[in-house]
This record gives C-alpha cells, sequence and structure tokens, in this order.
C-alpha cells in the first residue's frame, strides 16, 4: 500500500487525509524533510500560498520539495497547492517563492476580489462517472499552460468560462478547487493510481535491472 504525505504546514490538512485514507492508502503529516523522504505521494492541501511558501522556506523543505518533484515524486496540489507547484505566478508579491515543476502561470485570487467562493460542475478528463460538483475558494487558475501539461478540466460557463482548473503533467496533479471538501473522491482516487503505478513501474524498472 501507498504511503501518502500531506504536506501539513499550514491549510486543510485533516480533509486531505481523510479523503486518501478512504481511498485505502496510508497517509502521514509531512512537515519535516525525513518524512518527506518516506512517503511514495504528496498532497498540498488549500490554504495560504504565500504563508506555506514562507514555512517551506524556513522549515528547510523548500529545496527537498523541489528535489523530490525533480525525482519524479507523485504531488497533487489543491488551490495553495496548486499554486506551490507553478513554475510562474500572477498577482503575488514578487518574492513569494514556488516549489515549481508545473509549466505553468497560474493566477492568484484570479476569479476575482468580490468572488470569494463559487461552485460549479466541472468535467475532469480520466475521471469517469460525470461532472465533479467543485468548490472554490479565492481560487486561482491556470493563465498558460506550456506544451507538456495536460489540460484535465475547465469552467464552462460564466464569467470564468473556459478558464483551466485541473492539469496534470507527468506525475505532478493540481486543481483549482478543493475536492477534499465535498465527499466526491474521484479526484484523490485518480491521485492515489497515479501513485500506485508509478510504484509499480518502479519496482518494474528495478527488477529489469536485477535491483531487488
Ligand atoms: N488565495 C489563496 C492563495 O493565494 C489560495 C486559496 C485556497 O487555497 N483556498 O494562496
Amino acid at each position: 500500500e501507498p504511503l501518502i504525505g500531506v504536506l501539513a504546514l499550514q491549510g486543510d490538512v485533516r480533509e486531505h487525509l481523510a479523503a486518501v485514507r478512504a481511498q485505502g492508502a496510508a497517509a502521514v503529516t509531512v512537515r519535516r524533510p525525513a518524512e518527506l523522504a518516506s512517503v511514495d505521494g504528496l498532497v498540498i492541501p488549500g490554504g495560504e500560498s504565500t504563508t506555506m511558501a514562507r514555512l517551506a522556506t524556513r522549515f528547510g523543505l523548500l529545496e527537498p520539495l523541489r528535489s523530490a518533484v525533480a525525482g519524479g515524486l507523485p504531488v497533487y496540489g489543491s488551490c495553495a497547492g496548486m499554486i506551490m507547484l507553478a513554475d510562474r505566478l500572477l498577482d503575488a508579491p514578487p518574492d513569494q517563492v514556488t516549489i515549481g515543476g508545473l509549466d505553468v502561470t497560474v493566477r492568484r485570487n484570479a476569479f476575482g476580489r468580490q468572488v470569494d467562493s463559487f461552485e460549479s460542475e466541472i468535467a475532469l478528463e480520466g475521471v469517469p462517472g460525470g461532472p465533479l460538483h467543485a468548490v472554490f475558494i479565492r481560487a486561482p487558475w491556470v493563465e498558460q499552460a506550456g506544451p507538456g501539461v495536460q489540460i484535465l478540466g475547465r469552467v464552462v460557463g460564466g464569467p470564468a468560462d473556459g478558464k483551466i482548473v485541473a492539469v496534470r503533467q507527468g506525475n505532478l496533479v493540481a486543481t483549482s478547487f478543493h475536492p477534499e471538501l465535498t465527499g466526491d473522491r474521484r479526484v484523490h482516487a485518480l491521485f492515489v493510481d497515479l501513485v500506485r503505478t508509478h510504484m509499480a513501474d518502479r519496482s518494474g524498472a528495478g527488477n529489469e535491472r536485477g535491483v531487488p
């Protein structure tokens, strides 16, 4: 069974632990480099990305997180987590750092200051069973995505029509919205599947090279 970490510097950590466990995976909080090193996948929760970035730096986690992403660790980022995974930010303080890895430009608080939150039905590529009820809270969107980025979902209708709100690039998945808040576990199921596949691929590759 995979062991999935939830980055627990700030944000809605408990909901993600519960959502991951509902998929039959083990879940632990991650606050230290040693904890990060022990997990097969990582969830970065929603919260406040400026605070999360500052705490990641202070806890000596930023470089370990960047190395883990570069090394292929599967990571799912929701909302502030999407911001943390982005290579480029708009409407962020100039000194806000990210982990990066996703070749996207993400605009913070993109849906407008008046609209603190809104809800919408989003059809997600690779997620069967019909559109997902998505909850957006001071959410970012993906303003621009590089050629290697798979677009998993867009807003349909309303003033944000067509905006990209779910993406995948290799082992990185990000959503603007909060599936951990709705009881719909399909995004966590997709991510835990990705972690399981990644683990199976790695052990397969190890066996080909004769590594036990
Ligand atoms: N607005 C927050 C930020 O910029 C993200 C909001 C959220 O994660 N719900 O970090």
